[in-house]
C-alpha cells in the first residue's frame, strides 16, 4: 500500500503497533461487529473480511462467536467454534485477511441469559437464575451456575481458544459486555451470588479473570488476547463499579477494546450521536493501563482520527459502520485520496439487517455483503461493455449512484434531473432535525461525478417521454422516485380514509416544502398518523415542535417507530418526542377527518372517539412516479427504431423503501449494464462448505 501522495500529517496512522506477541501493520482496526453471515454463509462472510484487509485495514475481526452450542443465537448466524468444521469455516476468512497482510481477530463469546438455544435447546448458563433477555422475552430462565458449571464454562472457552489458534486467528478475544455472561458477572445488580465469584468487586470480576489468564495460557505463545469490555459515559465517578474493576485486570490482557455501556449511544444513530462521542469516556480508560486501547466513534475524518492517536486517547482507530461504509478508508487516506472516502451517514441500516437475521447491507456501500454472492469489489468497477451512450433520468440516490458507476465504467452519461437541486429525497429529508449527515449519500456521489467528463449533470430539466427519445441515447434508465401517499392507504387502512380530500390534509411533499399555512404557530394543532413505523413520524413531529406547533402523534402499533427498533433509533427518537412534548397515542387506527377533527379507533375494540387539530398529515406508504416509465414503456417501437437497446426503471420508482435499497439498485443496473440476464441473477448461496453447525 502507499503511492507517496499521503499527507505527512497522517502518518501516525500508518504506525506499525504490538499487540502482545503480534504486530497490527497500522492503526486501523475494525473492530468485532455482526454481519448476518457467520456460520451460516462463511464464504460471504470470509470474502467481505477479506475486502476490508485489501482496503487496508490493519486488524479484521469476527463478528461474535460462539463457543459453545449452549450460546446458540437462532436465528441469527453468528459465527462459532463449536467443533472442527467451523474451524474451516474461519479459516476461509483467515486466508482473506491474512493475504492482504492484516491480522484476524476472534470474538470469543458466551451469551448466558441474552441466547434463546432455539436450535440446541440447552439451558443457557448465568450467574443466577435470571429471565431471558432477548429481544423475545422468551418465557425461559437462565441456569444458576454450580462451582462445577463454571469450570464447565472455563473448559469450553479453552477448547473454543484452541480452535482459534487452528484458524489461525492472530488475536483472540475475551468478550465481557454487552450484557453477555462474563458482563452479568460483573454487574453487582445482577450476579447475587454468595460464593466466591460473587459479593465484592474481586469476587465478581475473578472469572474474567481467570478466562483471560486462562485464555493467555492457551493461545499466548502465538496470539494477542483482547478483552472487550465496556464502561459508563461518565467516567468520572470513581466509585463507578465498572471503573474500579477494570483498575484491577487493567494489565492483564494484551489489548483493551472498550465500549459505552448504553447500546443506544454506542451504536447511536447520527440523530443523536455525532463522531468521536466516546472520547473522554476513552482517554480515562487509556489512562488507566499501559496495554494498547481500541474505541469506536464512527471515525470518518482522518483529522479526528489522527487526533485520538496523537491526543493519547486511543491506541487504534476502532471502526464498524466506517469499515463498512468504505472498506478502503486506510488506502485511500493513504493514496491521498481523502475526497474519495465515502462516509458512514450513521442511519444504521447496517445493523439493522443484522438484527433481522440477514445478510449486512449498508446506504453508502452498495457493495456491502456482495463481495462473494456477486463478486462487487468496493472500489472498482468492471470496464463498460461497449462504447454506448446513457441516460438517467432523476437525480436521486438511485439515479446519482447509478449515473457515478456507469461514469466509473466510462460509458458516456447524460444525468437529468428536474429540480434545481440534486439528491432527490435525501437533500428534502437531511433537512430534518438531526439528519443533516444524511445529506453525504448526495454529496459523495456529487463529489465522484464531478471528476468524470464523461457524464454531464442537467438539474432543472424535467423530461418527458417524447424529448427522452429525442436525445437519443442507446440506454434509459428511469430513476424518478416515489411520492409519500396522503389518503391513508398503508398497513391498518387498504382504502382511503373519509375525508382525505379536505385542505387540510398535508403529504409530507408538501410539509417538507413549507406548504402548511404558518399564522401562528403557537395555536396550531398537527396530527401526525404514522403507519408507516420508520423515521418519518418521529421527524416530522420534531421538525413541527421546532416551529412551535402542537402535535398529536397517532399510530396503529403498540409504539411510535417500531420499525425504528432496529436500526436503534426508537429509543432516542421516543425520549426526544417526549422531552419535545409530543402527545403519543398508540394503538388507534385512522377511520375519518372531517377538516377540523379526526375519528381514531381503537385496533383492538374498535371503539371510536375524535381528537380535534388543524392539520393532518398522514405517514403511511408511497406512490412509484412511473407516469415517465409507463409511457416509455409503451414507445419502445420507437426507441428500437432509434438505435435505443435497453430500458430499465430502479429505485424507488420501482419499488418503495429504503434509501439503501435505492442506492444498491442505482448500482446493480448500472454495475450490471451488459451482463446477460442469467449472470444478473445468481443465486449465489453459499455451498463449498457442506457441513453445517447451526
Ligand atoms: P430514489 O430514491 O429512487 O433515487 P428520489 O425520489 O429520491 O428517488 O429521486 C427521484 C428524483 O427524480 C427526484 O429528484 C425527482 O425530482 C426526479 N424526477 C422525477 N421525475 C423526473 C423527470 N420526469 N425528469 C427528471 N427528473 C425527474
Ligand atoms: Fe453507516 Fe448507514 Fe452504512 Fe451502517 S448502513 S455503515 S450506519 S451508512
Amino acid at each position: 500500500m502507499g503511492t507517496g501522495d499521503r499527507d505527512p500529517r497522517y502518518d501516525p496512522l500508518f504506525e506499525p503497533v504490538k499487540i502482545g506477541p503480534v504486530t497490527a501493520p497500522n492503526r486501523f482496526y475494525q473492530v468485532p461487529h455482526c454481519a448476518g453471515m457467520g456460520y451460516r454463509r462463511p464464504q460471504m462472510m470470509a470474502a467481505m473480511r477479506g475486502m476490508k484487509a485489501e482496503g487496508g485495514w490493519g486488524v479484521v475481526c469476527t463478528e461474535y462467536c460462539s463457543i459453545h452450542p449452549s450460546s446458540d443465537d437462532m436465528p441469527y448466524p453468528h459465527a462459532s467454534l463449536w467443533d472442527d468444521s467451523d474451524v474451516d469455516k474461519l479459516r476461509l476468512m483467515t486466508d482473506a485477511v491474512h493475504e492482504h497482510g492484516a491480522l484476524a481477530g476472534v470474538e470469543l463469546w458466551y451469551g448466558g441469559r441474552s441466547t434463546v438455544n432455539l436450535y440446541t435447546r440447552q439451558p443457557a448458563f448465568g450467574p443466577g437464575s435470571l429471565p431471558n433477555s432477548s429481544k423475545y422475552h422468551m418465557p425461559l430462565q437462565s441456569r444458576a451456575m454450580t462451582l462445577d458449571d463454571i469450570k464447565t464454562l472455563k473448559g469450553w472457552y479453552q477448547a473454543a481458544a484452541e480452535r482459534a489458534l487452528a484458524a489461525n486467528f492472530d488475536i483472540v478475544y475475551v468478550y465481557a459486555n454487552h450484557e453477555y455472561l462474563l458482563h452479568d458477572f460483573l454487574s453487582s445488580k445482577i450476579n447475587s451470588r454468595q460464593d466466591g465469584y460473587g459479593g465484592s468487586a474481586k469476587n465478581r470480576v475473578r472469572l474474567i479473570r481467570e478466562v483471560i489468564e486462562e485464555t493467555k495460557a492457551t493461545v499466548g505463545h502465538r496470539c494477542a488476547v483482547a478483552v472487550r469490555y465496556s464502561i459508563p459515559r461518565d467516567v468520572e465517578n470513581d466509585e463507578d463499579e465498572l471503573i474500579k474493576m477494570f483498575g484491577m485486570i487493567a494489565e492483564l490482557p494484551d489489548l483493551w477494546d472498550i465500549t459505552i455501556n448504553d447500546y443506544s449511544w454506542e451504536m447511536g444513530s447520527s440523530r443523536f450521536v455525532k463522531e468521536a462521542s466516546n472520547q473522554v469516556a476513552v482517554a480515562k480508560i487509556k489512562s488507566m493501563t499501559t496495554k494498547p486501547v481500541v474505541s469506536v466513534g464512527r471515525f470518518t475524518s482522518p483529522d479526528t482520527m489522527v487526533s485520538q492517536i496523537n491526543s493519547g486517547v486511543q491506541d487504534f482507530i476502532g471502526a464498524a459502520r466506517p469499515s463498512i461504509a468504505d472498506p478502503f478508508i486506510p488506502q485511500k487516506i493513504d493514496q491521498g485520496r481523502i475526497d474519495d472516502i465515502r462516509e458512514c451517514i450513521g442511519c444504521n441500516v447496517c445493523y439493522a439487517h443484522d438484527s433481522l437475521g440477514s445478510p449486512l447491507r449498508c446506504t453508502q456501500n452498495p457493495t456491502m455483503g456482495e463481495e462473494w454472492r456477486r463478486g462487487w469489489h468496493a472500489d472498482q468497477v468492471p470496464e463498460r461493455h461497449a462504447d454506448e451512450t446513457v441516460l438517467v433520468i432523476g437525480a436521486g440516490p438511485a439515479g446519482l449512484e447509478a449515473a457515478c458507476t456507469l461514469g466509473q465504467r466510462g460509458y458516456q452519461v447524460t444525468l437529468a434531473e428536474a429540480q434545481t437541486s440534486l439528491g432527490g429525497r435525501v437533500t428534502a429529508e437531511s433537512r430534518l432535525p438531526g439528519f443533516a449527515e444524511w445529506a453525504r449519500v448526495r454529496d459523495w456521489r456529487m463529489g465522484q461525478i464531478a471528476k468524470l467528463p464523461n457524464v454531464d449533470v442537467y438539474p432543472d430539466n424535467r423530461l418527458n417521454a417524447d424529448s427522452v427519445l429525442e436525445l437519443e441515447h442507446q440506454h434509459i434508465v428511469v430513476a424518478t422516485g416515489a411520492r409519500w401517499r396522503d389518503d391513508g392507504v398503508g398497513r391498518w387502512r387498504e382504502t382511503a380514509f373519509e375525508g382525505s380530500h379536505e385542505p387540510t390534509v398535508f403529504s409530507i411533499e408538501r410539509v417538507l416544502k413549507g406548504d402548511m399555512p404558518k399564522n401562528d404557530t403557537s395555536k396550531c394543532h398537527v396530527i401526525i398518523y404514522d403507519d408507516d413505523h420508520y423515521y418519518m413520524g418521529a421527524a416530522i413531529a420534531l421538525k413541527l415542535r421546532d416551529e412551535n406547533i402542537a402535535v398529536t402523534l397517532i399510530t396503529p402499533e403498540g409504539r411510535v417507530g417500531s420499525w425504528s427498533y432496529f436500526t436503534q433509533e426508537q429509543y432516542g427518537s421516543m425520549i426526544a418526542l417526549l422531552e419535545a412534548g409530543v402527545k403519543v397515542v398508540t394503538n388507534q387506527g385512522l377511520t375519518r377527518w372531517n377538516g377540523s377533527a379526526a375519528t381514531i379507533q381503537c385496533v383492538f375494540s374498535e371503539v371510536e372517539c375524535t381528537v380535534a387539530a388543524d392539520y393532518l398529515i398522514p405517514i403511511t406508504a408511497k406512490l412509484p412516479n412511473d407516469d415517465l416509465w409507463l409511457e416509455l414503456q409503451s414507445k419502445q417501437d420507437e426507441f428500437h427504431e432509434k438505435g435505443g437497446l435497453s430500458m430499465q426503471l430502479i429505485g424507488d420508482g420501482s419499488t418503495p423503501g429504503l434509501i439503501a435499497a435505492a442506492v444498491y439498485s442505482g448500482h446493480k443496473a448500472a454495475r450490471e449494464l451488459g451482463l446477460t440476464a442469467a449472470d444478473k441473477d445468481k443465486a449465489g448461496r453459499d455451498t463449498t462448505i457442506v457441513s453445517f453447525t447451526p
